[in-house]
C-alpha cells in the first residue's frame, strides 16, 4: 500500500509525542498495563455474581426502614460492621456522627365541608407536630408563593401544586425538592399556618414523598407535609369547585440529639496503604419504605464491589475504602463528620465516588481529574464502556455525602445511573426491595469494582489536596 507523504510524517510527530508529553509533564498520572489487563476479568466475575443484590437484600430485609437516630439506624450499624467482617474486609470501625433527632409518630389530612374525604400526605422531615385548619390557597410553583405578600396567607394553609419533570439524569429534582426545602419558611413569610406541597415525585401512585425541610432561622416552623401525586391532583379539582377547608393532623417533631455512625470497611492495598480510594453510600433512609434504592442499593453496590477487588489474585497498590455514611438525609452529617474527621488526610484520599441514585444502569462516567490525570480517566473510561458507560468529562458532581469533602479538595468520580424511574418510589412507602432488578446492580457492582480497582492501581493522583483560597 502506498503511503501519501503527509501521513508518514503524521506518523512521525506521534512516534515523537510520547517523549515528549514525558519531558514536559513527569507527574502524569497513567494506569499501568498490567492493572488494565485485570479489568476486563474483574468486570466479568462481578456481571456473574449477585453479591450486591445481596447485599442490598440482607440490609432492606433484616434491618428494614432507618431512619437517623432509629433504633434501626442503631441496628443497622451493626449490620454494617457485621457485613464488613463477614466479607472479609482487612479493616472495620465506626466513626460517630451526631445529629438532632426527628421522630414521625402520625400524620393525616381531611378535607373539610361539602367535599370532605380524606388526603393522603406525609409529614416533611423537620416539621414540627400539631393540628391546623384553615382554608387552602393554591399556588402552581414556588416562585407563585414567594410572591404573596407578608400576612396574605394568615390563618390559612398554602399548597404548592409544582410538577416535578421526569429526567434520566434527575435534573427533574433540583426545583422538585426546593419547594420542599424553601417553601414551608416562604409560607410562613406569608403568615400561612400550615404547608402541603405535591409530592417532589414522579410517579401516580397514593404515595406521599418525604425529605427534609429546614425552617429559616427567626421562624416559628409549622406543619408542613407533602400530598401524595394524586391527591395534590385531587385537590386541585376540589379548588377549582369552591373554596377548600383542610385539616392537617402531625404529630412529630425533634427530640434532642442522637448519635450514630459512619461504618468503614477496608480493603488495605498491597504497596501504599496510606492511599485511598473511597467508595460508599449511605446507611440511613427514610422511614416510609425500607430503603432499597435509597440507599441500601448504595450500600450494596459498594461493598461488593470492594470484595470483588479483594478476591482479586494481587491486591492493588492502594486501599479501597467503603464508607456506609450516616444520617444523609436530614443534612449529610455523615459525610460533614467524615470531612471533618479526615481533613489532614485529605490528599492521601486520591479520589471519591458514592452511590447514591438508587439501582438503575450506570450510563455515564465523569470525573474532577485535572490535565494531568486526563491520560488515566480516559483509560478508566475505557474500561468502563463495555458495561455500556459512556465518557461524559465535565459533567455532574459529586455525590452527596462526599460533597462536604470535595469542597475542601477532594477529587471525585461520578458514575451516574439512569433515574428515569427513581423518583416514581423516592422517599415513599413503596421503595422496597420487589422495584430491583439484580442484573442493574451486578452492572452498578462492575463499574464500581473496575473504577475502583483502576484508580488504587493508578501511578499518580487524581488532583485531591487543599483548595487554595476563593478556588
Ligand atoms: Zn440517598
Ligand atoms: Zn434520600
Amino acid at each position: 500500500m502506498r503511503v501519501p507523504l503527509w501521513a508518514s510524517a503524521a506518523t512521525l510527530l506521534i512516534a515523537l509525542q510520547p517523549a515528549t508529553v514525558a519531558a514536559r509533564d513527569t507527574s502524569a498520572t497513567r494506569i499501568p498495563d498490567e492493572a488494565l489487563a485485570v479489568a476486563p476479568q474483574l468486570r466479568e466475575a462481578a456481571l456473574a455474581s449477585r453479591l450486591g443484590y445481596e447485599i442490598t437484600e440482607s440490609l432492606t430485609t433484616e434491618v428494614g426502614p432507618r431512619m437517623a437516630g432509629s433504633e434501626a439506624d442503631a441496628r443497622a450499624v451493626k449490620w454494617a460492621q457485621a457485613k464488613f467482617h463477614e466479607l472479609g474486609f482487612d479493616k472495620v470501625w465506626l466513626e460517630p456522627v451526631t445529629f438532632p433527632k426527628w421522630i414521625r409518630r402520625s400524620e393525616s389530612g381531611h378535607v373539610l365541608g361539602e367535599n370532605a374525604q380524606p388526603l393522603t400526605l406525609t409529614a416533611l422531615g423537620g416539621s414540627p407536630g400539631g393540628t391546623v385548619e384553615g382554608e387552602v390557597v393554591r399556588f402552581a410553583d414556588l416562585a407563585a408563593l414567594e410572591a404573596a405578600p407578608a400576612g396574605s396567607l394568615a390563618g390559612k394553609i398554602a399548597f404548592v401544586d409544582y410538577r416535578m419533570e421526569r429526567a434520566r439524569d434527575g435534573s427533574g429534582y433540583g426545583p422538585g425538592s426546593r419547594v420542599r426545602s424553601r417553601g414551608p419558611s416562604e409560607a410562613i413569610e406569608a403568615g400561612a399556618s400550615g404547608f402541603l406541597m405535591r409530592s417532589a415525585g414522579t410517579d401516580s401512585h397514593r404515595n406521599p414523598h418525604t425529605g427534609i425541610t429546614r425552617f429559616d432561622d427567626g421562624l416559628t416552623p409549622i406543619p408542613s407535609a407533602a400530598l401524595s401525586v394524586p391527591d395534590a391532583e385531587q385537590l386541585t379539582r376540589l379548588l377549582a369547585l369552591r373554596p377548600q377547608q383542610v385539616r392537617m393532623q402531625i404529630d412529630a417533631g425533634w427530640d434532642g440529639e442522637a448519635t450514630s455512625h459512619n461504618v468503614i470497611g477496608e480493603i488495605t492495598g498491597s504497596s501504599k496503604p496510606g492511599e485511598v480510594v473511597l467508595i460508599g453510600a449511605h446507611l440511613d433512609s427514610w422511614d416510609l419504605g425500607t430503603g432499597a434504592v435509597d440507599d441500601a442499593a448504595g450500600v450494596g453496590i459498594t461493598m461488593a464491589a470492594a470484595k470483588l477487588i479483594a478476591d482479586l489474585p494481587q491486591r492493588p497498590a492502594r486501599t479501597i475504602r467503603v464508607v456506609a455514611f450516616a444520617n444523609e438525609e436530614q443534612g449529610l452529617y455523615g459525610g460533614k463528620a467524615y470531612a471533618a474527621a479526615h481533613a489532614d488526610a485529605l490528599t492521601a484520599h486520591q479520589i471519591a465516588a458514592e452511590s447514591d441514585f438508587g439501582a438503575g444502569r450506570v450510563y455515564g462516567y465523569s470525573s474532577s481529574a485535572p490535565a494531568h490525570a486526563a491520560e488515566a480517566d480516559r483509560q478508566i473510561a475505557q474500561a468502563l464502556a463495555p458495561l455500556g458507560i459512556e465518557h461524559m468529562p465535565g459533567k455532574g458532581g459529586p455525590g452527596p455525602d462526599i460533597s462536604p469533602f470535595a469542597a475542601q479538595g477532594l477529587a471525585w468520580a461520578r458514575l451516574a445511573q439512569d433515574g428515569t424511574d427513581y423518583f416514581d418510589l423516592h422517599h415513599t412507602p413503596d421503595d422496597t426491595l420487589d422495584k430491583i432488578d439484580p442484573d442493574a446492580v451486578a452492572q452498578n457492582v462492575a463499574a464500581y469494582a473496575v473504577f475502583a480497582y483502576l484508580a488504587a492501581s493508578a501511578q499518580g493522583g487524581f488532583g485531591s489536596g487543599p483548595k487554595a483560597a476563593g478556588e
